[in-house]
């Protein structure tokens, strides 16, 4: 799919694109263009990710190149299948299909070939040092490092030493193979950073087969050379990597061009975090019903929320590429998910808070079918017929027996149009002992059918409503933001202080018989309420996906006037 931001003729197009209209335009990789998205499978993809996905994706869309799907999974102890199938699962759903979906672990072979040509050349050694050791003795921007002990063996000694490594003959830790580059190097990633370690740790596709395994510096420039990309984009934090993912390659037969490395800006989003290790406490600690939960900022989250992917992938292009790290609103990425859902999800009625109204005057035991319009953005969507009796489920908010000022809904003495019903007048209420009202009386006017008086006047409120008879019960549930700080973390603050107690609450609601049809995962707007999507599992809960008020453009008007 190919963004609209990228018209080049809009001369809007964003740096990464025009670096690789600079490269096709030297014939730099003979105007080829190959991207890859390449998660660790040690979680499930989080909303960060999709902007990642979206990127190398949609350039190589735009370019007519290849994206693979390569999986980073050097790390056998955090990784499993289920993540790798999760995440194949979620690229998909977005909306992406990869060329291919490869695996870093495919290279262990050559990955280790190389490493022991970078030995026979004296590139690489072994060290015996431990990790703490090895993490002291770099120094620190303004202190040198200092040589490992063990810095100055031959290559026949280190080949020797690499091969005991691989086959078994040390113990986890006791030995390291690190690049022999510079110790005093101003890129601290540059002190001869560790290629492999040993870990016996069972490997979710390779096995028992290795006990050493490449770090992500030896593997992922690499990977990005066997595979033949062109352009490996990555995010910021891995600036300070690109002289050691260049010294790699520069130091290896290469079989094809030398992929470049391009760093942006990672997608933050405020009231919420990014990082898979923080969301998978927030599953560990029972703070989650799962990855999957309907308030997880991951991408089976928001599925489960109801954003639909076309919405995502908007924001994405929206807001495109930047070269700094910020911070969006989520707010305005709910704006996207509300424009969507605006055009394309059917209105319903539901009430999530019910109280009784009586209609005195409704002929007994009488059900009328009323037609109401099923999408006024669509057409094609039609109406329905909504069952109508004498007693109907109204929200408690809607009534009011002693009304504040500017209260224009259902008080005694107030006529108020039921949506694509008729107009009725409260007469009374009754109450319980204390003073809560229970049920509330009222009659309606035959003439105003469809919700119009043939005498032409006028109503100050429309309240929705959901007939007594045929309501469906069920559950739905409520959420606020999962952080109550726009900036969870920030100031090297705990982000978990400011979980949010409330951001979740379950409400019993009736619904209209129509809503017993919907899909699982469907998204229908309950009108004047918001957007909500049937669970995945359960066609009796919803989960409130956003709701309808623009909080974004009323951000923006708090900007713009201060
Ligand atoms: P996390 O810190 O959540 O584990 P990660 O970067 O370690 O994220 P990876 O699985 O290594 O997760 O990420 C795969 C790709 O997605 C990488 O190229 C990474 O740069 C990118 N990515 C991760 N988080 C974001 C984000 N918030 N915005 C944009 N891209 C991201
Ligand atoms: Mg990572």
């Amino acid at each position: 799919m190919s963004s609209e931001h990228t018209d080049e003729a809009a001369g809007s197009v964003d740096f990464i694109r025009e670096k690789i209209n600079a490269d096709n335009a030297t014939g730099k990789f003979g105007g080829r263009v190959q991207t890859r998205f390449p998660p660790e499978p040690n979680g499930y993809l989080h909303i960060g990710h999709a902007k990642s996905i979206c990127l190398n994706f949609g350039i190589a869309a735009d370019y007519d190149g290849v994206c693979k799907l390569r999986f980073d999974d050097t790390n056998p102890e955090a990784e499993d299948q289920d993540f790798v199938d999760g995440i194949i699962e979620d690229v998909a759903w977005l909306g992406f299909a990869p060329d291919e979906v490869v695996y870093a672990s495919d290279y262990f072979d050559q990955l280790y070939a190389w490493a022991e040509s970078l030995i026979e050349r004296g590139l690489a050694y072994v060290d015996d040092q431990d990790a703490e050791t090895i993490s002291a003795n770099r120094g620190g921007f303004t202190t040198p490092g200092v040589d490992s002990p063990w810095r100055d063996r031959t290559p026949e000694e280190n080949l020797a030493l690499f091969r005991g490594m691989r086959d078994g003959e040390f113990a986890d830790g006791e030995k390291v193979l690190r690049a022999k580059i510079d110790m005093n190097h101003e890129n601290m990633q540059m002190r001869d950073p560790v290629l492999y370690r040993i870990r016996r740790a069972h490997h979710h596709r390779t096995g028992d087969q290795w006990i050493i395994y490449p770090t992500y510096d030896w593997a992922h420039g690499q990977s990005d050379a066997i595979e033949a990309v062109t352009h490996s984009i990555c995010t910021l934090e891995f600036d300070t990597h690109r002289p050691l993912y260049d010294w790699c390659l520069e130091h290896l037969d290469l079989p094809h061009e030398t992929p470049e490395q391009t760093e942006f800006a990672r997608l933050n989003l405020t009231h919420t975090v990014t990082s898979k290790r923080k969301l998978k406490q927030l599953v560990d600690d029972g703070v989650m019903s799962g990855w999957d939960d309907a308030l997880m900022p991951t991408l089976r989250g928001v599925r489960r929320r109801g954003y639909p992917a076309a919405a995502i992938r908007a924001f994405m292009d929206h807001i495109g590429v930047a070269k700094t790290n910020s911070t969006h609103d989520i707010e305005l990425l709910e704006s996207f998910i509300r424009t969507e859902l605006n055009a394309t999800a059917l209105r319903r009625m539901a009430v999530l808070r019910p109280l009784k109204l009586i209609i005195t005057n409704w002929p007994d035991g009488e059900v009328d079918l009323r037609e109401a319009i099923n999408n006024p953005e669509d057409d094609s969507a039609g109406v329905r017929q909504v069952p109508f009796g004498g007693a109907l489920w109204i929200e408690e908010d809607d009534f009011r027996l002693d009304p504040p000022p500017k209260y224009y809904r259902l008080t005694p003495g107030r006529e108020v149009r039921l949506r694509a019903g008729y107009f009725v007048t409260a007469t009374d209420a009754a109450t319980d002992a204390d003073g809560n009202v229970t049920e509330v009386y009222c009659t309606y006017d035959p003439a105003t059918a469809g919700g119009q008086a043939p005498d032409g006047r006028k109503v100050k409120s429309t309240i929705h409503w959901v007939s007594a008879a045929h309501a469906i019960d069920a559950t739905v549930n409520l959420y606020n933001r999962l952080f109550t700080d726009p900036h969870p973390g920030s100031g090297g603050s705990d982000p978990f202080d400011s979980l949010n107690p409330e951001a979740r609450e379950a409400v019993a609601a009736k619904l209209e018989p129509a809503l017993g049809d919907v899909a699982p995962g469907q998204v229908v707007q309950f009108e004047r309420l918001g957007y909500f999507a049937a669970d995945l599992d359960d066609a009796r809960v919803f989960h409130r996906t956003v709701g309808l008020r623009d909080e974004w453009a009323n951000i923006q008007k708090r900007r713009q006037n201060s």
